[in-house]
């Protein structure tokens, strides 16, 4: 196939200055069209399609298989079928310290999970890219401290990328550093904070970056609701979100494609309940 020598510039154009956009699977379709018999002596032109090679409409299993079946939870605190449970209120099993070596010293009182005085941050043993994450966390019932010292911890996608966990209830700080933010990066559309104490609920869609020759190629993206209302919708983040100092910025490091999920010890007690993954195609 020859293109011209407009057409390619514009290709290239779109794919130099929207180098993203190039990396999502855009489906082949494929139409056509035929004259079909319609009655006595009478033709109809009729129109097919076919999507990544498949028909519209087709029912042979073999060819278009159906989704497999996901029995949701039977509420909000239950996770569905097929998601690996990183805590269910009970085992600590799933975790470790971030440091090489040592346990965790992360407690379970009362079916949640939380860290004790200085007890550093813990992830989970098992590695994840690209996902689905729910989590439930509650900020103190008591408050005590300000700004980012008020409720403080994180959830950190492949060890790397932090949404923020704050309470950020009649609470101010800086707006990409409040609860929901991609820290650094990106505030969340609306405050949907609850009370402190209360439980609140993060639902994370992660599609992990891609790198190339020490290069990021294809960047995260997020799409983010806290407690049911959406926060963020499909943002791409535009680097790290690692703490450099007060305006200081910190850019995409080159890493696997998998890593763990990181929970933050900020010093303040967040609790944190029912954490479940679903691995996602890239
Ligand atoms: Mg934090």
């Amino acid at each position: 196939m020859t293109m011209n020598p407009v057409a390619l510039s514009l290709v290239l154009i779109v794919l130099i200055a929207f180098p993203a956009a190039a990396a999502f699977k855009t489906p082949v379709i494929r139409e056509w069209t035929v004259m079909e018999a319609d009655g006595p002596g009478k033709t109809k032109e009729v129109t097919y399609m076919t999507i990544d090679g498949i028909m519209v409409h087709e029912t042979d299993p073999a060819i278009q298989p159906p989704p497999p079946v996901v029995t949701p939870g039977t509420d909000s605190t239950q996770p569905p079928s097929d998601a690996v449970v990183l805590f269910d209120g009970i085992s600590l099993d799933a975790w470790t310290s971030t440091e090489a070596g040592e346990e965790t010293r992360w407690i379970i009182r009362d079916g949640a999970l939380m860290p004790t005085p200085h007890s550093g941050m813990i992830q989970s043993r098992q590695e994840f890219g690209s996902c689905q994450l729910h989590l439930e966390w509650a900020t103190p019932a008591k408050v005590e401290g300000a700004g980012q010292g008020r409720g403080n911890s994180g959830v950190f996608l492949m060890g790397q990328y932090e949404i923020q966990i704050l309470d950020s209830y009649e609470n101010s700080t800086y707006p990409d550093g409040q609860a929901a933010a991609l820290y650094g990066r990106q505030k969340p559309l609306v405050n949907a904070c609850r009370k402190p104490g209360e439980w609140q609920t993060y639902d994370i869609i992660f599609h992990r970056p891609e790198f190339r020759d020490g290069k990021v190629v294809k960047r995260a993206t997020f799409t983010v609701l806290h407690n049911g209302v959406l926060v963020h919708d499909h943002v791409e983040l535009s680097g790290g979100t690692g703490w450099r100092g007060g305006h200081a910025v910190s850019h995409y490091e080159p890493h696997g494609d998998k890593g763990p999920l990181q929970l933050q010890d900020h010093g303040n007690p967040v609790r944190f309940r029912n954490i479940w993954v679903r691995e996602l195609e890239d």
